[in-house]
């Protein structure tokens, strides 16, 4: 597989073509705001290549490594102290709604449990 997808919406706000509210960077991946936040700290990131799902980011596992420790950077700078979900829908019955690999990173409120 390319490592873009022209069709793709997250591959388009790699590419700069869709605007995105960035909050990091780093080699492999990008975090940006979430545009429907689901808490008062909602961010995603993924990596810069274009693979479908976390499950086939493990096939890349520096490239994993990286979204996670991004993922973990991004809570750090939003003061996330004491707690966050880092979250892979994965899977169309899972609620994956982008095919372009991502982790949420949900915080700044008292999560639930089991999720929905
Ligand atoms: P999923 O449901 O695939 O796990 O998550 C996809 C996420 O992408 C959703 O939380 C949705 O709000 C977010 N999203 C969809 N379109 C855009 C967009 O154009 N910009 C941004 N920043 N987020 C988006
Ligand atoms: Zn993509």
């Amino acid at each position: 597989m390319s490592e873009t997808s022209p069709d793709c919406l997250f591959c388009r706000i790699v590419g700069g073509d869709v605007p995105a509210d960035v909050v990091a960077e780093s080699e492999h991946s990008l975090a940006f705001r979430d545009i429907e936040p689901q808490a008062p700290t909602h961010c995603l990131v993924i990596p810069r290549r274009h693979v479908a799902t976390v499950g086939e980011l493990a096939d890349h596992p520096d490239e994993l490594t990286d979204a996670v420790v991004l993922a973990a950077a991004v809570a750090a700078q939003e003061g996330l102290d004491d707690g966050y979900r880092l979250v892979a829908n994965t899977g169309a019955r899972a609620h994956q709604t982008v095919f372009h690999a991502h982790l949420h990173v949900l915080g700044g409120r008292d999560m639930t449990w089991p999720p929905g």
